[in-house]
């Protein structure tokens, strides 16, 4: 009887260790994620920091892959638009993260339907093509939309200051919402694979300087922090102290050292309240782990620092409510 009751004790004990939530994560912000239909014509899997070797190629030759699997374990593309979601959803419970996110509409609202409070709906324009300005405003104003993004021009041979796109701005400036706009790499042989409109030149960080100075009351962020034209995005950021940088994208597909160096420069020279984390999420769920890592082991950042690009400095740029995500 004794035996019992200690072994009953025991196990009561333990359901009751067992029962405690896991201490929570602290939280991140990723600023990032694509939210669009699995396409299974681009579902291939994908080896991060595959940009380590681009060795070009010839025009009378096929064109270089954009991907390379060549690594001991590529990350694997979701298959179904459900497969997608309830990985990211799994993903940002664990990890405590929010996300901005743009894409489909439709997988916007099923995301945040299955993460309430956890997804901000962002929508971007590339160019007038797009919608008319006055749809665009609408669709500000509509209350789900929360931030303007992915705006990339630059894949449309159009500069961010193009006359074309400043009605858009002006919309955002107005109704006070943050925009995230491409500036810089497209990837390996952008120009020759799927966008032959794509400008190098266009990612230049200085030419969103006319733009925002006919908008003084926007706030940007320079998605991809305008890599590689670090000094171009140091200067802007030194003369526009309401401009920040994401490193979504370029943390995992250049070679590690190439980024680290990008990052460490723009800490190095003032600005590490000013960047913020993003994946660049699209269709490899495991990336946001690999990409987070990239942040969690930079050994030249102090825990401030990484708490600073994974999370505080969202918080300050998006006006968010720090107390919400305690
Ligand atoms: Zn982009």
């Amino acid at each position: 009887m004794r035996l019992f009751l200690t072994l009953s004790f025991l196990l009561l004990t333990l359901s009751c260790v067992l029962a405690q939530d896991a201490p929570k994560h602290l939280p991140i912000i990723d600023v990032h994620v694509h939210a669009m239909k699995v396409n299974p014509a681009f579902g291939g899997d994908m080896c991060p920091w595959f940009l380590k070797n681009m060795p070009g190629g010839d025009p009378g030759q096929p064109p270089p892959a954009f991907i390379n699997t060549d690594c001991a374990e590529p990350l694997k593309a979701a298959k179904t638009d459900q497969e997608m979601q309830d990985a990211v959803i799994a993903t940002m419970k664990r990890l405590n993260m929010t996300i901005v996110a743009y894409g489909d509409p439709a997988i916007l609202r099923k995301w945040q339907k299955a993460a309430p409070g956890r997804v901000i709906p962002g929508i971007g324009i590339s160019s007038p093509k797009d919608m008319t300005p006055k749809a665009f405003k609408d669709s500000l104003s509509s209350g789900f939309y929360e931030v303007m993004g992915e705006v990339a021009p630059q894949y449309q041979g159009i500069s961010p200051s193009d006359m074309s796109l400043d009605e858009y701005f002006a919309a955002a400036e107005q109704l006070n919402i943050p925009v995230g706009i491409h500036m810089g790499t497209g990837g390996n042989g952008m120009a020759n694979l799927t966008s032959p409109k794509y400008r190098a030149s266009l990612g230049n960080p200085f030419l969103l300087e006319d733009m925002l100075a006919r908008h003084p009351k926007l706030k940007v962020w320079v998605m991809h922090a305008g890599y590689p034209m670090i000094d171009e995005m140091i200067a802007l950021m030194g003369a526009n102290a309401y401009v920040y940088v994401d490193l979504a994208g370029f943390i995992w597909s250049y070679p590690q050292e190439e980024i680290h160096d990008y990052i460490r420069r723009l800490v190095q020279a003032g600005f590490g309240k000013r960047i913020l984390y993003g994946t660049d999420l699209l269709v490899w769920p495991k990336l946001t782990e690999v990409s987070i890592g990239m942040i969690e082991n930079a050994n030249y950042l102090s825990f401030e620092q990484k708490r600073d690009i994974l999370f505080n400095n969202a918080v300050r740029f998006f006006r968010l409510d720090e107390s919400k995500f305690k």
